[in-house]
């Protein structure tokens, strides 16, 4: 795996060109336009910012023009005014055959798409999605140059099991995590969705255990706690998702299970009752 992490990123201005719902809980929206010929996805779990069009507005709001101050620029901005600034995977970078790019993002719609229940509680990003149609206008800032250091997913050198726990959000990082790895890589992967029909077909010959709540499956900690890995003797863990969870996982991988904490990366990729704006504040992911 490359160590050398570059820092290369910028703003790219994005159109929805497709929606396609993926289930219950996910829906993949698909962006092109002129500026994405410069994206270098990482792939696996590269992730970017999204900046999101406040309700009504047909433009994100975001001083670009503030070059590399921009952050200061747009934190200084009404918080109703600016653009909603939330972190998303690339799950598939692609070519157009005009020989455009396109890339996909599954967003997880937790409570605001088509199986609501009462008032949602979804935040302004979930929100955007379950709306999102064709033309609709977002800013991405994400890389120019494929080795970034927004790819965490890194095994070390000898890894001989590639152990994934993800949830809804961190889904589409593992489905491309679990897509790129080399023929013959031993993988174990926990993958936890509310619905029966939230699984997804990923092509792997991956060891896949869906974790649906619906069907009253276990949480992914205790079902990783009861399974045996043997042979293994450098597995590498990369769990993402709820950031208590993803907490509760590593201490039971580097604690329990006796991992090199070098050979665990963890995530929080959201936190039960705190916005992105919130979590990033208090610095409350699990990271
Ligand atoms: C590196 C990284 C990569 C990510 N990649 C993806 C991705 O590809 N797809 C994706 O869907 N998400 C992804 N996420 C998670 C996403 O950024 C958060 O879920 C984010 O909070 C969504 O913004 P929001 O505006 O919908 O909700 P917010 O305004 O941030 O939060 C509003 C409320 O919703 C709750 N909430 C947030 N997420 C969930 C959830 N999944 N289920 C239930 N309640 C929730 C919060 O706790 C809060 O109470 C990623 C996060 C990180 C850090």
């Amino acid at each position: 795996m490359p160590t050398a992490v570059a820092v290369a990123f910028r703003f790219f201005r994005m159109e929805v060109t497709r929606v396609t719902p993926l289930g219950p809980s996910l829906v993949r929206v698909t962006f092109g336009g002129p500026e994405l010929t410069d994206i270098a996805s990482g792939g696996r779990d590269q992730s970017v910012s999204l900046f999101l069009p406040q309700p009504g507005a047909r433009d994100p709001l975001v001083p670009v023009e503030a070059g590399e101050d921009w952050w200061h620029a747009w934190r200084a901005l009404p918080e109703t005014e600016r653009a909603v600034m939330r972190t998303y995977t690339v799950r598939a970078q692609r070519r157009t055959p005009d020989g455009g790019t396109e890339i996909d993002i599954d967003l997880a719609l937790h409570g605001a798409g088509a199986d609501a229940q009462g008032p949602s509680t979804a935040g302004p990003a979930a929100r955007w999605a379950a709306r999102a149609v064709p033309g609709d206008r977002v800013l991405l800032y994400g890389p120019t140059v494929e080795d970034n250091r927004a790819v965490k997913f890194r095994p070390p050198h000898g890894t001989d099991l590639v152990v994934l726990w993800a949830d809804e959000t961190a889904l589409p990082a593992a489905g491309a995590i679990l897509e790129s790895l080399p023929p013959g890589v031993r993988a174990r992967a926990w993958l936890e969705v509310r619905h029966p029909d939230d699984r997804q077909a990923l092509a792997t010959d991956a060891e896949i255990t869906w974790l649906v709540a619906a069907e009253g499956a276990p949480d992914g900690l205790t079902a990783i706690r009861s399974a045996v890995w043997p042979g293994a003797r450098a597995p590498y863990a990369w769990i993402a998702g709820e950031a208590g969870a993803v907490k509760e996982l590593r201490r039971h991988l580097v604690g329990e299970r006796g991992l090199d904490r070098r050979s665990v990366t963890f995530t929080g990729y959201w936190r039960r009752g705190l916005s992105e704006d919130r979590m990033r504040a208090e610095g409350a992911g699990a990271e």
